[in-house]
């Protein structure tokens, strides 16, 4: 079963159905991406910073040599880190994950987050106080490296991830601006629908893919007690009575909000199990029913301040929340803080409307993912 494509603003085809990949570990991952490529997936969505672009490399290489799927055929994402924001760095980056990956372009590259971080080998530089050390790169300067990344041939199309509106105007607004971002990556599932950044993102003609859209059960900070999709009696209802899996419902909801959507699984039966989302349909009260669970709950909860300094340079920095409540001085909040929820709906202040997790609320991802569980500290600066 192969997955349809949905038409960029550069008229390239995306498959509506790809293959996440974080978290799917070096040892493993090649043999899945074998196997999706033979259950009919042809988008894989991959990142510098989930470090196993080498081993999806060996799997497609493998593929092709094979003359299962032709690269053509193929629609390979990955994504600029944040240490390399820099203009410089822009092209080292995307050349790394090219050599990674065993191709010589890529169809889409996307800013992984807004802001970047201290250039260097750490993927996550912190300060002694645990605090994310910026980038001073304003990522106005960061999308016009990317832009070079097209006209060098490295790269078919450009995007972004975790953008949201005002951003997005930012880089839509930019002076001389050469090429629009053709697609911006968010979480997005029944428990965030996103709905306002999606209807922003079509009407500027940007593609949008969700992200966890199974509610990322496997992430790092999951406590008990958090809501887990796919155990939504809700879901499994409508689930019953199509003949499908929770899975499927939640992918095929995607689907047909028009976002392309990215399950990940390193279980050759789960990966299977994800495509088989063509042959049904939701029904326009199911698919209204579904929308109405929104509770803009997020399993990749970011919390992003963004800083915005004279003279249109931005400054954009992540804090953990413990931190943020101990760290953050009047002063700084005053003169340029404000609030935002990372590729959230349209508006600042969002936050305020996000549910509490137990446990903890907000996490640093890149915190989340650099470090392990256990060392990772979480309160639940929400609470208080
Ligand atoms: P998902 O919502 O895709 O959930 C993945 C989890 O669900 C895994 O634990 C997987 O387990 C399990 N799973 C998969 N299929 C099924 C199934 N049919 N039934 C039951 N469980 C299932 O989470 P992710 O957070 O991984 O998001 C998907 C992808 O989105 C990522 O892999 C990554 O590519 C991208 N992403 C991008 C981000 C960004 O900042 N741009 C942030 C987060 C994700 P198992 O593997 O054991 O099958």
């Amino acid at each position: 079963m192969a997955s349809p494509c949905v038409e960029l603003s550069n008229k390239m085809k995306m498959p509506t159905l790809g293959l996440g990949t974080w978290q799917a570990p070096p040892g493993k991952v090649e043999e899945v991406v074998k196997f999706a490529i033979d259950a009919g997936y042809r988008l894989f969505d991959c990142a510098y910073f989930y470090r196993n672009e080498k081993e999806i490399g060996n799997a497609i290489q493998q593929k092709i040599k094979e003359g299962a799927v032709k690269r053509e055929d193929l629609f390979i994402v990955t994504k600029l880190w944040n240490t390399f924001h820099e203009r410089s760095l822009v092209k080292v980056a995307c050349k790394k994950s090219l050599a990674a990956l065993q191709l010589d372009y890529l169809d889409l590259y996307l800013i992984h987050f807004p802001m970047g971080f201290k250039a260097g080998e750490e993927l996550h530089p912190v300060d002694d106080k645990g605090m994310s050390v910026p980038s001073d790169t304003d990522f106005l300067d960061t999308w016009e490296a990317m832009e070079e990344l097209v006209d060098a041939g490295l790269v078919k199309a450009i995007g972004i991830s975790n953008f949201n509106h005002e951003q997005i105007e930012r880089i839509l607004n930019k002076p001389g601006l050469k090429y629009k971002p053709v697609n911006n990556q968010i979480e997005c599932h029944p428990y965030l629908t996103q709905e306002k950044l999606i209807e922003y993102c079509k009407s500027k003609g940007i593609a949008v893919t969700a992200y966890s859209p199974l509610g990322s059960p496997n992430r790092p900070w999951a406590t008990p007690g958090e809501p887990v999709l796919l155990d939504d009696p809700r879901i499994k209802e409508i689930a019953v009575r199509h003949d499908k899996t929770p899975a499927q419902i939640l992918i095929r909801f995607l689907i047909q909000r028009d976002v392309i959507v990215i399950p990940k699984s390193e279980k050759p039966q789960r990966v299977e199990e994800n495509i088989k989302v063509f042959d049904f349909e939701l029904s326009k009260k199911e698919m209204d029913v579904i929308l109405s669970f929104n509770r803009n709950w997020r399993a990749v909860p970011v919390l992003k301040y963004v800083l915005y300094y004279p003279l249109g340079l931005s400054l954009s920095v992540f804090f953990i929340p413990h931190i943020l409540k101990t760290h953050m001085t009047k002063t700084r909040e005053s003169l340029y803080l404000k609030p935002w929820i990372l590729g959230n709906e349209m508006c600042p202040g969002t936050d305020s409307r996000r549910e509490t997790h137990s446990g903890h609320s907000l996490q640093h991802l890149g915190a989340a993912c650099a470090f392990s569980q256990a060392s990772v500290q979480i309160n639940d600066s929400s609470k208080s």
